[in-house]
């Protein structure tokens, strides 16, 4: 099975943590909906609709929704109130 892997903030956990997307085979669920006369379509779409809504998860808590690492957030507010500060000059 293939993933993707990224670095994010997990607000459960409290510090920043690895977080995984695994992919769907499609290719499989197909084979599985045919030689199942149809029957398996609903967990194909359930499994999609699922993983459409929650793609990322956290590998230490299962925490579904990673936020922006808490130093490049700071570091885009300080960004943001240099740009203030420039704007007020001119
Ligand atoms: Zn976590």
């Amino acid at each position: 099975m293939t993933k993707d892997r990224i670095r994010g903030y997990c607000p459960r956990c409290g510090h920043d943590q690895l977080f995984e997307k695994n992919h769907i085979h499609h290719g499989v669920h197909l084979f599985l909906t045919i030689i199942t006369l149809g029957l398996w379509l609903v967990s194909w779409v359930s499994i999609a609709f699922y993983h459409k809504l929650r793609p990322w998860r956290c590998q230490q808590c299962g925490w579904y929704k990673p936020l922006p690492r808490p130093r490049a957030r700071e570091r885009e507010r300080s960004a943001e109130s240099d740009e203030v500060r420039d704007g007020q000059k001119v």
